[in-house]
């Protein structure tokens, strides 16, 4: 494993982290507890655009309507905050923290992600919220576009069978009805849109330090980028 670009930096640690990957790698449970150990601020991209998915759903836009699209995203932020050590997600005045893993946000998210309108208004807000630092930042093109400056950038991977059994448990645990070849055929469907997009497809960063987490457990993978941070 190499530790990119930490080295050289001089810093007793990175104040910005970049984590990327596919769908259900563990991108967010990893986030959420690398961020607690370092008393960093998490922000979960994903919930940025499945909360502008959620929106143009409650307001019947049509997924393919790319400029009834971007001027929602436009005139609508996504605010996150913190409650209770739990993230909130605050749109249009409503808290949609529970409302954005049904599978009626998942079938569209993709799609109002590709929106190279709804992108640029969102990635502007994600820019504005890292710039203060000491922050874990989670989604697809952070570590490639979002914060090319990362001081530390990790691509979390996993097989397909082990995110498709994660994820399962996740919608399961939610108390979501859920067949596991669905779960499988939805998760491969999002990563195909999101990797072969126009506009900022999901990739690793040249200087992304790649994790396959398909064997370990959340623990050790927040442990070895502690290691690495540490060591260094
Ligand atoms: O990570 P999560 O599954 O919550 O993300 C939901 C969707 O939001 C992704 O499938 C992707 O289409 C989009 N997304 C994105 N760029 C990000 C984060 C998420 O395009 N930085």
């Amino acid at each position: 494993m190499s530790t990119g670009c930490l080295r050289g930096e001089g810093l007793p640690a990175p104040t910005v982290i970049s984590i990327d990957g596919p769908v259900a790698a563990g991108k967010t449970a990893v986030g959420r507890l690398l961020s607690r150990r370092l008393g960093y601020r998490l922000i979960d991209t994903g919930s940025m655009y499945r909360a502008v998915a959620w929106l143009a759903l409650e307001r019947r836009i049509d997924p393919s309507d790319e400029d009834a699209l971007k001027r929602l995203a436009e005139l609508t932020p996504v605010d996150i905050t913190q409650r209770d050590g739990r993230e909130v997600v605050i749109i249009a005045g409503e808290d949609v923290s529970d409302r954005l893993r049904t599978p009626e946000v998942e079938q569209v998210v993709s799609l109002v992600a590709r929106v190279p309108g709804v992108r640029k208004a969102l990635v502007e807000q994600q820019r504005r919220i890292a710039a203060g630092g000491r922050i874990v930042m989670v989604g697809r093109d952070i570590g490639t576009v979002v914060l090319p400056d990362a001081g530390l950038k990790l691509f979390l991977l996993a097989s397909p069978g082990e995110r498709a059994r994660r994820r399962y448990l996740e919608l399961e645990q939610s108390g979501q009805q859920v067949n596991q070849q669905k779960v499988l055929d939805d998760l491969l469907a999002r990563d195909k849109l999101d990797s072969e997009r126009a506009d900022s497809p999901l990739r690793p960063a040249e200087d992304a330090l790649k994790l396959d987490t398909d064997d370990l457990s959340l623990e050790r993978v927040v442990a070895r980028i502690l290691a690495l941070i540490r060591e260094d």
